[in-house]
């Protein structure tokens, strides 16, 4: 039998069988064109029914989007404070909050609350996200115009806001019944949220909802697991995702395409360092712990996973007893971190030994920012660029509780080996474990029960909606 793929080149559909809209200016926006050049073709097609919802969705964000007459109209009514009821034009503002992994996954996830309940989405730009990414809707930005009446209010939003809908209900100061409401709903939706805002996951809550016109949401946490336990939203999210593990694989490659700028930190590091190379392991490794680092039992960690999974090969320690071939296969490991010493102990290791397969391991490291500094551009840029190239790669390490790791995973539809978390500072044994799924955790679900108003696990309600592999009390769907 011949393998004709080896030989004949199938032209690659850079619109992802109709997830991405045509009708760009691609010179706009190289990403969203090119990187079909960079990626296996993923085996996970979007439904019919989502890439419907999506070309809706852009009609009404050309309908309703930044200075259309009826967003002028709509912040009019915002500005006089009053609630004359919902029109065919109807918001959700998503605050710029958090790192840049977390953003990246709030992001989807109020997309598809956006989805669900037919509102338009408008994005916060804080310090960069303009230069982060491409405009993802067709002739109108999704940007929130920066004289927003609002947008100086949005730092100092937070679990005591007056305005905040778990606030106005624990003061009983809104009710469906009520005659006149404000123009607006903040949605305070962050790890530290109370009872009274996890309501927001409540089927008769969101229909109060309806009645805003402005809803403004802050939140660092992929809420998504939990829309699939509303009622309210099953059918459409089971029409639109009848593969119930690639919401954020099909949402982040509809939303997330890099500026030109970061394309090209991509692009020249993939050229330089990955393409040539016969397979790519990606490692991301991110510790949570006392310090920086570099740790000796995160190095023994990082060794014991990709070993005793077989993700790389052992050394010969004692160095000669191994034939070198002529033809050797070249395993290029992509390693991203805050620090140097992981990428540094791995790279020696493989340089100092021949491995006993006779294999040869490339290790590179783009960056090493030392800290996280969530306002400064580039920083931001690199820390994009590697979340991306981890999701070029075949094969993904990532570390526990990490959504810098999550974006790489969705992004590339891969299903991570995820190290766990250690505990006093030990090697955690297993070192780690394969994700179930390439979802997202989310990490400070609700365990309420709407109907019957008392706590529940909510890991236990339906089969595709679990807890997490790295944090038990997380949920994700499998
Ligand atoms: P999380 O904290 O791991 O969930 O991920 P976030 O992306 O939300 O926040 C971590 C931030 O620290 C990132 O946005 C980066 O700014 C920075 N950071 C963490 N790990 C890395 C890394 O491996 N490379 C780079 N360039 N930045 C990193």
């Amino acid at each position: 039998e011949v393998d004709v793929s080896q030989h004949i080149e199938i032209p690659k559909d850079p619109l992802l069988d109709g997830l991405l809209a045509d009708g760009f200016d691609e010179q706009s926006c190289l990403s969203r064109y090119e990187s079909v050049l960079y990626r296996k073709t993923s085996p996970y097609k979007p439904s019919p029914y989502l890439v419907s919802k999506l070309r809706q969705y852009e009609d009404l964000h050309k309908r309703c989007g930044p200075n259309t007459q009826s967003y002028n109209e709509a912040v009019k009514q915002l500005r006089s404070g009053r609630n004359v009821g919902t029109t065919d034009c109807n918001y959700v503002v998503w605050v710029c909050y958090s790192g840049l992994g977390n953003r990246i996954l709030t992001l989807a996830s109020v997309f598809l609350y956006a989805l669900l309940t037919e509102r338009v989405l408008l994005v916060d730009r804080g310090k960069d996200m303009a230069g982060l990414f491409c405009e993802p809707f067709p002739e109108r930005s999704w940007f929130l115009p920066l004289n927003f009446p609002m947008i100086k209010k949005f730092d100092g939003f937070d679990q005591k806001s007056r305005e905040s809908y778990g606030n106005l209900l624990k003061n009983n100061k809104i009710r469906a019944s009520m005659k006149s409401l404000p123009s607006y709903l903040y949605l305070h939706l962050t790890h530290d949220y109370d009872d009274y805002d996890k309501m927001f996951f409540c089927d008769d809550d969101q229909a109060l909802l309806k009645k805003f016109s402005w809803l403004i949401v802050k939140t660092d946490n992929y809420f998504v697991p939990s829309l699939f336990l509303m009622p309210s939203f099953e059918d459409e999210l089971n029409k639109m995702f009848p593969d119930k593990v690639t919401i954020f694989h099909h949402l982040g490659r509809y939303l997330f395409h890099p500026s030109n700028h970061v394309w090209g930190l991509i692009t020249r590091y993939y050229k330089a360092y990955l393409s040539k190379a016969d397979e790519r392991l990606g490692i991301q490794v991110r510790t949570f712990d006392k310090g920086a680092g570099p740790f000796q039992y995160v190095k023994d960690q990082i060794s014991a996973c990709t070993i005793g999974e077989k993700l790389l090969p052992e050394v010969d320690a004692s160095g000669f007893t191994v034939n070198p071939s002529k033809n050797p296969k070249v395993k290029a490991v992509l390693m991203t971190s805050l620090v140097y010493g992981y990428y540094e102990n791995m790279r020696d290791i493989y340089w100092e030994h021949p491995t006993m397969s006779g294999e040869i391991i490339g290790v590179h490291q783009p960056s090493h920012e030392e800290q996280q500094q969530t306002e400064k551009p580039l920083h931001n840029m690199k820390a994009l660029a590697e979340m991306y190239l981890l999701s070029l790669t075949d094969v993904l390490v990532t570390s526990a509780w990490s959504t810098f790791g999550y974006v790489a995973q969705g992004l590339a539809g891969l299903k991570p080996w995820i190290l766990y978390k250690s505990e006093n500072q030990t090697t955690p044994n297993p070192p780690c474990v394969r994700a179930m799924s390439m979802e997202p955790c989310f990490h400070a679900p609700p365990f309420y029960d709407c109907k019957a108003k008392k706590g529940i696990d909510t890991g236990k309600l339906v089969p595709h909606v679990r807890h997490c592999e790295d944090i038990s009390w997380g949920l994700k769907n499998e």
